[in-house]
C-alpha cells in the first residue's frame, strides 16, 4: 500500500513538471498520465476493497468458529450432567431394592416385584454403558463389525418380545415378514433396534400405540418403527443424528437421554451399508426407517 503512495506521490510530480514544456506536449502527456494516475487510483481502491472482503469473510469464519466451539462445550456440559443424573439414578433405585428386600419380610409377590424393578434398573444401566462404551470406540476410530447372515425377522421378533416387556407403558403392533435373510452384525442390530425401541417410548405419551415393520421391498429389507409422538420439526431432523444433540433446552426438558441414541444408530447403520430416513407420521410422531441390502 505504501509503495503504491509513493508512485502516486511520483507520478503527480512528474505532472506538475510538464507544465514548463510545450503547452501541446503538456497536454498530451498530462492526459496520458491523467489517465495512469486515475488506473492507479482506481488498482489502489479495488485493492482495498478485496482487503475488505477478505477481513470480513475472515472475521465471520472466526465468528462461527467461535459459535461452534461454544455450541459443543455447552453440549458436553450438558452431556455431563445428564450422565450424571442417568448413572446415578438406576444405582440408587437398585440399591434401595435390595436394601428393601434385606430388611424387610415380604410377601412373595412384593418380593417379585421389587425385583422386577430392580431388574428394570439393571437394564437401563447396562443399555447407557453400552451406548457410552460404543461411542467412545466410535470416536477412537478403532470400530471393527463383524457381519453374518441373518434372520433378521426371528431375531426382531425375539427382541420385540422382551421391549414388549420392558416398555409395559405402551402398546405394540407389529407386521414382520417372515424368513427375511440380511448380512449385518447381530450386536450392532441390537443397539439400532433397541435405541429406537426406547426413543419411540421416550417421546411419545403412555398407553400411545408404536408400530414395527419389517418388509422386504425393490430388494431393501426396510424396518420401520412408527411412534405418535412429539414429532421432529423440519429444522432438527438432520441435527438430531448429531452427537449429544438433544432438542430444547436441558432446564426444561423432561426426559432423561444423553443424545448419543441416534448418532450410534446412524453410525451402525451405514457401517452395515444401510441408511436411515425419518418421516412424520400422520397426523403425529415419527418414522424413523432403516433399509439394508435383502
Ligand atoms: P437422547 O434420547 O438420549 O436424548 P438421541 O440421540 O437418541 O438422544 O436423540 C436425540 C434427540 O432427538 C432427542 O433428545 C430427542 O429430542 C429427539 N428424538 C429422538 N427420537 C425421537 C422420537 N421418536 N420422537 C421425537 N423426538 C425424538
Amino acid at each position: 500500500m505504501m509503495k503504491q503512495n509513493n508512485e502516486l506521490y511520483k507520478l503527480k510530480s512528474e505532472f506538475n513538471l510538464l507544465h514548463h514544456e510545450d503547452p501541446q506536449l503538456v497536454i498530451e502527456k498530462g492526459n496520458e498520465l491523467e489517465k495512469k494516475f486515475h488506473l492507479r487510483k482506481m488498482m489502489i481502491i479495488g485493492e482495498g476493497v478485496v482487503f475488505m472482503l477478505l477481513l470480513a469473510g475472515a472475521f465471520a469464519q472466526v465468528r462461527n468458529t467461535f459459535k461452534k466451539e461454544v455450541a459443543l462445550a455447552d453440549q458436553q456440559t450438558n452431556f455431563m450432567h445428564s450422565i450424571t443424573h442417568e448413572l446415578k439414578s438406576p444405582v440408587a433405585s437398585i440399591k434401595l431394592s435390595l436394601e428393601t428386600l434385606k430388611l424387610r419380610e415380604l410377601e412373595k409377590e412384593k418380593q417379585l416385584e421389587i425385583l422386577s424393578n430392580a431388574l428394570h434398573d439393571t437394564d437401563r444401566l447396562n443399555h447407557l454403558l453400552e451406548n457410552i462404551l460404543l461411542a467412545a470406540q466410535i470416536e477412537n476410530y478403532n470400530f471393527q463389525i463383524h457381519p453374518e447372515p441373518i434372520n433378521i425377522s426371528d431375531l426382531t421378533h425375539t427382541l420385540l418380545k422382551s421391549s414388549i416387556q420392558t416398555f409395559n407403558t405402551h402398546s405394540f403392533t407389529q407386521s414382520i415378514q417372515p424368513n427375511l435373510i440380511i448380512s449385518i452384525d447381530k450386536s450392532n442390530y441390537y443397539s439400532i433396534f433397541l435405541n429406537l425401541i426406547e426413543n419411540s417410548v421416550k417421546y411419545s405419551p403412555p398407553g400411545s400405540l408404536i408400530k414395527i415393520f419389517l418388509e422386504k421391498r425393490e430388494g431393501l429389507v426396510l424396518l420401520s418403527v412408527c411412534d405418535q409422538g412429539i414429532g421432529i420439526s423440519d429444522d432438527e431432523k438432520q441435527n438430531i443424528f448429531k452427537k449429544f444433540y438433544r432438542i430444547g433446552k436441558e432446564e426444561i426438558r423432561k426426559t432423561k437421554g444423553t443424545g448419543l441414541g441416534l448418532f450410534i444408530v446412524k453410525y451402525l447403520v451405514e457401517k452395515n451399508k444401510g441408511a436411515i430416513t425419518l418421516k412424520n407420521n400422520i397426523p403425529k410422531g415419527s418414522i424413523f426407517e432403516i433399509s439394508f441390502y435383502g
